[in-house]
């Protein structure tokens, strides 16, 4: 098997499950007991959002475990609405952002809060400029990913972060595809909020974290204990937890060397496709990407009939977003970057891992000239 949708999940590496295993069995307590069993799991807990804060520049009290990076999103953009409430809201997003902020903002929206998305040029970029023209007295954040996950671009982060640090307007970015593939500090970055997840790093699934900046206004949305300073109830997944911190501590490790490989191999993916297929474009190409993402458009041909075939040779990637998949819908991603309909049902992401090889990559290559050229050979496009 050929593995290369790394982003809608990874697998777990081996190092992350023994992480994993002590807080299944010997250290099951519930981290907010007051015995033996339960201190261990409580020193886990606290170690782990120790690791996560370092990786990302934060200090640990900053750091709040989710159950998923679409908690995390949530979590930011419901919070901080419910911490304002009464006033007249305004948010600005961007159309291409994943669905946990997208749907979001919309059911948002359904409550009376108002919505901007700011446009992206045809290489899927937001100009800081539209964010700032956009802003009014009732903006109360401003969420615009850092990472785009169909497509890898990277948006200016710093720039819209400055803008809203200016107008003290609370900065949220969705981090999941970045962190992993790019230095993500929140300094650096400017953010007061950033949601992470731990799948996309080879972590366990269902664990996320968001990071609130010291003095955010927010609120909770899950009510109930005490847990995280009272800013998301529920017992603490441990074991989760653990394992999302190891890999953490590996990604941060090997950071360097994991984008160096993935570049590599990415960029001679595109150039063999380029050399030996006609009609083809690869999605904002001239934009900064994170290094493991190609979203390639084959004119005339649909994208799922690509997979098919794929599928039959060992070879997983997908249409765009995992969310999106089996819905007509063409991706929202795509068309805010002015592709029509038809090119973006003919779009593949290829999303790499660092345990891709160039093996892979060849061999992707080699069947790949003969399944479009097939498909254009039928195509009724
Ligand atoms: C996968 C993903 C999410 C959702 O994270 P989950 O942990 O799967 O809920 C959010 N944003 C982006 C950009 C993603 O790629």
């Amino acid at each position: 098997m050929i593995y290369l949708d790394h982003n809608a999940t990874t697998p777990l590496s081996g190092e992350v499950l023994e992480a994993m295993m002590p807080y299944f069995k010997q250290s099951f307590g519930n981290a907010s007991s007051f015995y033996e069993p339960a201190r261990t799991a409580r020193a886990a807990l606290e170690k782990a959002r120790g690791t996560i804060a370092a990786a990302i520049g934060a200090s640990p009290e900053e750091i709040v475990f989710t159950g998923s990076g679409t908690e995390s999103d949530n979590l930011a953009l419901r919070g901080v609405c419910r911490a304002f409430q009464g006033k007249d809201l305004h948010i600005i997003t961007s159309p291409v952002e994943h669905h946990a902020v997208l749907k979001t903002c919309e059911d948002l929206q359904g409550t009376g809060v108002r919505i901007t998305q700011v446009p992206v040029d045809n290489s899927g970029c937001v100009d800081p400029a539209d964010v700032a023209g956009n802003i009014t007295p009732d903006t109360v954040i401003i969420t615009i990913m850092c990472a785009n996950n169909e497509t890898g671009v990277i948006q200016p982060i710093q720039a819209i972060s400055e803008i809203a640090r200016g107008k003290g307007i609370i900065f949220h970015t969705d981090a999941v595809q970045a962190f992993g593939k790019m230095p993500v500090h929140v300094d650096e970055l400017g953010v007061d909020l950033m949601t992470i997840s731990a799948h996309k790093i080879y972590g366990p699934k269902g664990v996320g974290a968001l990071y609130i900046r010291k003095g955010t206004n927010i609120s909770p949305i899950i009510t109930g204990g005490s847990q995280e300073r009272a800013r998301r109830a529920g017992t603490e997944n441990i074991p989760a937890i653990a394992g999302f911190a190891k890999a953490v501590e590996m990604a941060v490790e090997h950071l360097d060397e994991a984008g160096r490989h993935m570049t590599v191999l990415r960029d001679t993916f595109e150039n063999q496709i380029m050399e030996r297929i006609d009609n083809v474009t690869i999605n904002g190409q001239g934009a900064p990407r994170i290094p493991n993402t190609s979203s390639m458009s084959f004119a005339s041909i649909d994208g799922e009939s690509i997979l098919l075939h794929l599928d039959l040779l060992g070879v997983c990637a997908s249409t765009g977003s995992a969310c999106a998949t089996g819905s007509p819908e063409p991706s929202h991603v795509l068309t805010a970057m002015g592709l029509s309909h038809v090119e973006a049902q003919g779009t593949i992401r290829f999303s790499l891992g660092k345990d891709t090889t160039l093996q892979d990559i060849d061999r992707l290559c080699e069947v790949m000239p003969g399944i479009v050229s097939r498909l254009r050979r039928i195509s009724s496009i």
